[in-house]
């Protein structure tokens, strides 16, 4: 006879129906709570029910559920991963390209219910971020290959011509030998450039906070820069009011200040000017670096501050650029917990600002009006 206790195994014993529903209300909130998104379908591929997550992640304004992912997505790839997990049971993995107003890289898992359960799920994943700074990552060493070679190309072809007989010529030897050596320099310029910055990156770079008098750090780099500055008549001016000082790194904001003028001079031409000015705004102090130089269209000025990236290319390396001095003064200026921000058009010259935490225990460092 049955023991009439016993419930049979698909009937849910009444005590245990609150355990059902609140196993349930756990696995919604779950989902619920996912970064990623989810959609279930039923077996003929319809959206039967999905989480926020999803909805923000597709920027989608009308509803999802009753439609079909072909309807809800535009990709023949992302339908028929549906169809082979509803009909052949069989999971996919494939990346989906969306575009719009808030262009997305989604990577998308779908699989079969299972569990004889017909239909599907699929489970949604931003990887925009993660695909740009692959991309960062492979621009960069495709740069720096870039970079390296045009030197080392220079160097080895002089020294090959030199080594098969241009060296007994009193003529070329001479000017074959300043390219070697000029080449040879920028080279290492450049690896000085690459070291900095990766140091900067990995945080490696212990940076001192300590308050710097603003005058004569700008007074120090302004000296570096005098010789290229007066031998193209560039007037360098300085108005730095001796009672400023920021709190930060000496060697860092010393860096700064010789990379902007630096630029400013380089990229400014004969008899031109160069303004160095500095002046307190609240718990901040600003250094602003000005040029009459040709100015930078609007639409370099967002990327300005990355690595490599050159307005024309030709002249900055004429000049002796390595692209990597601005992305130097904004990751030394971030890591001096201050900004860095540029204000340039064609023709009206370029103003870069750059604002550091003020040293507070100073005396002195008043409020400049304006
Ligand atoms: P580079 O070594 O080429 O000077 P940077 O990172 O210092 O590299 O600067 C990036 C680019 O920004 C430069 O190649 C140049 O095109 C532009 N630029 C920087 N400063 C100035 C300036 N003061 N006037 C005009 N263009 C500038």
């Amino acid at each position: 006879m049955a023991n009439p206790t016993v419930q049979k195994s698909d009937e849910p014993a009444p005590g245990n129906m609150s355990d059902t529903s609140r196993a349930l209300a756990v696995l919604r909130a779950v989902i619920d709570g996912m970064a990623e998104g989810v959609w279930v379908t039923s077996e003929d591929g319809t959206v039967v029910e999905h989480n926020n997550a999803l909805k923000e992640l597709l920027f989608s304004g009308t509803a999802l559920v009753g439609h079909k992912a072909g309807e809800i997505v535009e990709s023949d790839e992302l339908q028929q991963a549906v169809d082979r997990a509803c009909r052949e049971n069989a999971s996919s993995r494939l990346e989906l390209n969306l575009e719009g107003v808030r262009p997305r890289v989604v990577s998308v898992h779908v699989s079969p219910l299972g569990h004889d359960l017909s239909g599907s799920s699929a489970v949604f994943f931003d990887v925009t971020e993660l695909r740009r700074l692959e991309k960062v990552r492979k621009d960069f060493v495709a740069n720096v290959s870039h970079e390296l070679r045009t030197p080392v190309t220079a160097i080895r072809g002089y020294a090959e011509t030199l080594l098969s007989g241009a060296l007994s010529d009193p003529a070329a030897a001479p000017k074959m030998v300043d390219i070697i050596h000029r080449q040879s320099e920028r080279l290492s310029e450049l690896v000085e450039d690459l070291l900095e910055l990766s140091r900067l990156e990995s945080r490696e770079l212990q940076l001192a906070e300590k308050p710097i008098n603003l005058a004569q750090a700008a007074q120090g780099a302004s000296e570096a820069v005098r010789p290229k500055a007066r031998a193209r008549n560039i007037e360098i001016e300085l108005q730095v009011a001796p009672e400023l000082y920021v709190l930060a790194d000496p060697r860092g904001v010393e860096q700064v200040i010789l990379n902007l003028l630096d630029n400013a001079v380089k990229y400014t031409p004969v008899n031109g000017h160069v303004w160095l000015r500095a002046r307190r705004l609240n718990e901040h102090i600003e250094l602003t670096v000005k040029d009459d130089g040709p100015g930078i269209e609007a639409r370099h000025l967002p990327r300005l501050f990355e690595r490599f990236y050159r307005v024309d290319k030709g002249r900055s390396r004429d000049m002796g650029g390595t692209g990597l001095g601005l992305s130097i003064v904004k990751h030394l200026v971030t890591a001096m917990k201050g900004d860095v921000r540029v204000e340039s058009a064609p023709g009206q010259g370029s103003t870069f600002y750059v604002t550091l935490p003020v040293a507070p225990q100073v005396a002195g460092n008043p409020p400049t009006p304006g």
